[in-house]
């Protein structure tokens, strides 16, 4: 795949999907900004691993939840590089109760994470990426933000929000040049489903045509894509990723 961009912030990338991504990516070729909230020591190994393999890499650590600190985040990068060309919106939490038990807190922090802090970032990379007229924005929503899921009222709005934002930042950034996408995983091996019950997962993998939980490779390459200039005519588009499970 061919990357007419240098570098790229991935948010939540100590860990799970964002690690993979990160990786990923610098195997590509792109510089890549690890950006952490709590384990500064995975992104660091990260960094070396990338670094291991010839790549490039940089650590950043701020709360995606805290627009002055995301601001801050994009300025240093931009200030290092003079420029960000693309920017993958992959942090996020679940806190899944049943909605009759859910305080508002409960939802509003997932929106706060999951939701808003993708606003921030898509607005600032959306401003720093017009002026050089080329950029690419990759935002992980979720399977359940198109069909719903019990237990989620919260994870489940902030990523249907997500791919709705991600539709109308596409329609804002198309003049000039910036393309805004959405992939939306199905159930995949990480820390996130790690915490569901042995039944549940069975249950799930019940549902999932091909018959296994995902891999953060199998996301990660669709990012790539996204990204890259082989998706260049594709912008406010909801890539599945999900093993058929909802199609
Ligand atoms: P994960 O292993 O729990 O990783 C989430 C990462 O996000 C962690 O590194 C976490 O850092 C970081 N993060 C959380 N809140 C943050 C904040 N406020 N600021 C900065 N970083 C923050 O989960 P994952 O499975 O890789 O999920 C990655 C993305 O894929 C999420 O958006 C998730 O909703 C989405 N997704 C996952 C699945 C799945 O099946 N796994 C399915 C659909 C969508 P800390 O450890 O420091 O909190």
């Amino acid at each position: 795949m061919k990357f007419s961009g240098k570098n790229v912030l991935v948010t939540g990338a100590a860990s799970g999907i964002g690690k993979e991504i990160a990786l990923t990516l610098a195997g590509y070729g792109l510089k890549v900004w690890v950006n952490y909230r709590s384990r500064p020591e995975s992104a660091d190994a990260i960094k070396t691993e990338i670094e291991a393999n010839g790549g490039v890499a940089a650590v950043i650590g701020f709360d995606v939840a805290d627009e002055e600190a995301f601001v801050e985040g994009i300025k240093t990068i931009v200030d290092s590089d003079g420029e960000l060309s693309y920017l993958v919106n992959n942090a996020g939490i679940t806190n899944d109760k049943l909605a009759i038990r859910m305080k508002k807190e409960d939802f509003t922090s997932v929106i706060d994470i999951n939701l808003t802090s993708a606003f921030i970032g898509c607005r600032e990379a959306l401003k720093v990426m017009s002026k050089k007229r080329f950029g690419s924005v990759v935002n992980i929503a979720s399977i359940v933000g198109e069909t719903g899921n019990a237990g989620q009222v919260n994870y489940s709005a902030s990523k249907g929000g997500l791919i709705a934002m991600s539709k109308s930042f596409a329609l804002e950034g198309s003049a000039r040049d910036v393309r805004f996408n959405t992939v939306t995983p199905g159930f995949i091996a990480t820390e996130m489903t790690d915490k569901l019950s042995e039944d549940i997962k069975e249950s799930y993998t019940s549902k999932i045509p091909l018959k296994r939980f995902g891999s953060p490779k199998d996301i990660a390459e669709a990012v790539a894509f996204l990204l890259s200039d082989s998706s260049s005519y594709i912008t406010g588009e909801v890539l599945k990723v999900n093993g058929g499970m909802y199609m």
